[in-house]
């Protein structure tokens, strides 16, 4: 029957749009955070949400230079992992992308490894995570109107094993519903968003509060170092 199949093909290529669409933006996504030193040397990951139902991502091959990434490279895998669409296979860290997409509704995620992250994540990971409170620029996170919020990111031991790593990061998801990020052990931060604008918004909000709170941490090391215990 010609009507169905026309409407098929017309289905098709809309969806393909909506992937090169998605690949593009991730893509220069990729460049803009390579350019403030958050995904150096092939690091982070960054996808986007093609389709709820079934869930399918866009997502860059393992191993790809985020600053060097163009849309020809993604890949389009399945609920699973496995690849629809594309040339090469997802790092591992796909699955937790996949995780947050289902737990979170995240239409885009995106991972870094700024060298803030990775400081704060080893200097508070025995307190499971860290609280910031008091700025302005918390205001740019999802659904807070207030300076007054107190953003928890809760610390998860890093692994190799990303199947071992899901579990603990849907426990941590469901034991903090307002955290809008999480970071792994001397690793980085994982944030997500609606879409890619937003999950963009969240990891340039956070990056600048970790850098804000570590530098004032750092500082307050400091004070304490240099200033004798017994002041007459
Ligand atoms: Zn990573």
């Amino acid at each position: 029957m010609p009507k169905p199949r026309k409407l098929d093909r017309s289905r098709r290529s809309s969806r393909a749009s909506s992937f090169q669409k998605l690949a593009a933006g991730l893509a220069e996504t990729g460049r803009a955070f390579y350019g403030r030193g958050w995904v150096l040397g092939t690091s982070g990951n960054f996808s986007a949400a093609v389709s709820r139902e079934p869930l399918r991502l866009a997502i860059p091959p393992s191993g790809a230079d985020k600053g060097a990434l163009g849309a020809r490279q993604f890949l389009e895998i399945d609920h699973n992992g496995k690849v629809l669409r594309g040339t090469g296979s997802p790092s591992a860290e796909a699955l937790l992308h996949l995780t947050l997409a289902r737990v979170r509704g995240a239409g885009a995620v995106l991972h870094t490894h700024s060298v803030w992250s990775t400081l704060l994540s080893e200097a508070f990971a025995v307190q499971g995570g860290l609280g910031i409170t008091g700025y302005e620029m918390l205001k740019g996170l999802d659904g807070v109107s207030t300076h007054e919020h107190r953003e928890w990111l809760p610390i998860l031991e890093n692994s190799q094993d990303m199947r071992e790593l899901a579990g603990p990061v849907a426990a941590a998801l469901a034991l903090h519903p307002h955290a809008h990020g999480f970071l792994l052990r001397g690793h980085g931060l994982y944030t997500w968003g609606r879409d890619l604008a937003e999950a963009r918004r969240h990891v340039e909000i956070l990056e600048f509060l970790l850098e804000v709170f570590g530098r004032i941490h750092a500082a307050g090391q400091e004070v304490a170092r240099t200033t004798p215990a017994h002041t007459p």
